[in-house]
This record gives structure tokens, sequence and C-alpha cells, in this order.
């Protein structure tokens, strides 16, 4: 027999509460809550007007907590949102077939730490990692920040990142000591949660801007050019007002980078290619921040492909292209490194 698991679990979770985070509890040795979902709601109990979420049943009232974990050895969810907490979830490849989609296809690029360092490295901040740091059972990481105040997000999973989910209103993170498969989820940097950098606060949920209308668009920025370059800006803003959801951020990426040759022989300024692109991301639906980046990207590896040099990255800068781990992990030499080989994961 293994030693009891609810003592150490229930201190976990008395922990958190007394950090002001609600929490509820999610299966032994499991990632999902307890209880029913919504679907099944008996509507009795503590369901009899309306079927509770956990993060309604979130609590930080200990006596609640001490009966709860007495009675099972439960997981630990943080209902973020009532925890006034952002957490960026960086994951790893699920396996050696799991490689980045071409906005994210760079050297040094393997998962979504790398992809967090290098929305970093365009927004020119730095990665923000000086904050409280869990490592999940799989070797990724949960970086706690502090919600800004006057703004509710959300949760969302890979939108602003490939690997990169944020756990916010509508969500939760399972909390340190909780074990799934076996692996425990543990504290690697146990600083309090650093206020989120505004700037990943605006690419979670970007200012509001008017949206343009497809129309205007066109209109609009196709006026200014020779009748060659006016058809290819044409074209590739009209695939962008036609991509499909999925696919706008590439789309949007994909014409910076085809019209960076313009802006290379000087036929268009970067700023006209800019603004013609967000005009257009934006018509689409896509936030400004978003369209910014992707444009960014495009015309930085568009603009070297017209140069006649091969694609390198712009980011890293270790002659092997790996973008050095140990950053991530603060200035502990003796903190673990972030498994980055596919080949010893099984199975989620
Ligand atoms: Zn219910």
């Amino acid at each position: 027999m293994t030693s009891d698991p609810r003592p150490a679990l229930l201190r976990a979770a008395l922990a958190a509460a007394e950090c002001g985070w609600p929490v509820f509890p999610l299966r032994p040795g499991d990632k999902r809550p307890t209880g029913h979902r919504d679907a099944d709601c008996p509507r009795t109990g503590r369901c009899t007007d309306a079927h509770q979420t956990p993060e309604q049943r979130a609590t930080t009232d200990r006596a609640l907590i001490e009966r709860c974990w007495q009675h099972a050895p439960y997981n630990i969810g943080i209902a973020t949102g009532p925890a006034n907490l952002v957490v960026i979830d960086l994951d790893l490849p699920k396996d050696d077939t799991d490689t980045p989609p071409a906005e994210w296809a760079q050297p040094g690029v393997y998962d979504g730490a790398d992809v967090l360092a290098l929305l970093a490295e365009r927004h020119g901040q730095p990665m923000p990692v000086n904050t409280r740091t869990v490592q999940t059972r799989r070797g990724g990481l949960h970086l706690y920040f502090t919600a800004p105040p006057g703004k509710t997000l959300r949760s969302s999973g890979g939108r602003i990142g490939w690997k990169v989910d944020v756990r916010a209103w509508g969500g939760y993170v399972v909390g340190p000591h909780s074990t799934v498969g076996g692996r425990p989820y543990t504290v690697l940097n146990p600083r309090l949660p650093a206020p989120l950098p505004a700037w990943l606060g605006d690419l979670i949920a970007p200012p509001a801007a008017p949206r343009p209308t497809a129309r205007t668009v066109l209109e609009r920025r196709v006026v200014h050019a020779n009748a060659y370059t006016a058809r290819a800006l044409r074209g590739e803003l009209e695939k962008v007002l036609s991509a499909g959801e999925g696919g706008r951020n590439r789309a949007v990426y994909m014409a910076a980078f085809s019209l960076a040759r313009f802006v290379a022989s000087g036929d268009l300024s970067e700023q006209a290619v800019a603004e013609a692109l967000t005009d257009a991301g934006c018509a689409t639906g896509l936030p400004a921040g978003e369209c910014r980046t992707a444009i960014r990207s495009g015309l930085t590896r568009g603009s070297q492909r017209a140069a006649g040099r091969p694609a390198a990255t712009t980011a890293g800068g270790a002659s092997n292209g790996r973008r050095p781990k140990a950053a991530l992990l603060g200035s502990d030499p003796q903190q673990p490194t972030i498994p980055v080989t596919t080949g010893s994961r099984s199975a989620a």
C-alpha cells in the first residue's frame, strides 16, 4: 500500500484557497471535474435552481475544502476566472507528427514555450517567465499571472499561438500536487503571480477597433498603385477577405509574405501593406493584434526571400537554431529542464 495521498492534496487545496484562489475537486488521478455534466444535470441538490458549473462551485471556504478532500484523494482544480488569474498553458507536441503549422514553423520552435518566446520577441518584449510556474505532468508549463483590472479575459485554446492555451474565465487549471497518470504537477517557481504583461492581455483580448467592411477595404486600399501592383494587392486582399475562420491568420501572414517583394521593389510602402492587411484581417473578424503579428512575421520572412536569403529565423540566435530553454526556468540551475525530445512521451 502506498501512503494516503489525501493529507497532501488537502494541504495543497488549502494553500491555493489561502491565496484567494477558489478550488474544486477533480476526479482522483484525473483532470476532469467530479460530478455531472450540464447535459446530465438532475436539477436537484446544489443544482435545484440551475446547474452549477465547477467555476461556480469553486470555493475558498476552509471547512468545505477540508470536508471534501478528507472524503477522497481528489485532484485540485483552480477556477482561474474567480481566482483573478490568467494562466498561460504551454503544451508540448503530442508526438513526432504534431509539428507547428506554417505560421509557427521556424527553426527552434518545437512546443508552446518556443511559440510564447517567439510571440514575446515579435512584440519586442522579454519572455514573461518571472512568475509562478507549475510544471504539468507531461512537462508543459503553467505560467500564472494576475488578471488585468477592468478586463474580463476568457479561456481559449491555441488562439494566440500553437500549443499556447489561455486559462481564465470559463476554464481552470490542474493545481500543483495533483497527480494524473501517476505523474505530478509540481511548482517550478513558487513566487507570487506577476501581473499579466499588457502585450499578452492585448493579444488575448485585443482592444476593440471598428470593423471595416470588405468593400471599403478594397476601395480604400487599392487606389494608389500601378496597375500590376494594384492587381497583386487586390488579389491578396481578396484572399484574406475570403478566408474562413480557421485560416484567417495564415491568410494574412501569406499575403504579407507575398507582398513583401513589392515593398522590397519600392512599389508599395511597408506601412501601406500593413495598413491594408490589418484592414482586411479586421474585416474578417481577426483581432488587430493578431493581424499585426502575422503581418510583421510575413513581411520579415517575405523580405528575406526577396533579398535572396534563405528564410532564416529572426529568433533564437543559438547556433543550432534551438531556443535556449534554460531561460524559461529562471536562474536556478538546479531546476529541471523542459524535455524537448519527443520519443519518450507516452499518450495523454
Ligand atoms: Zn447540475
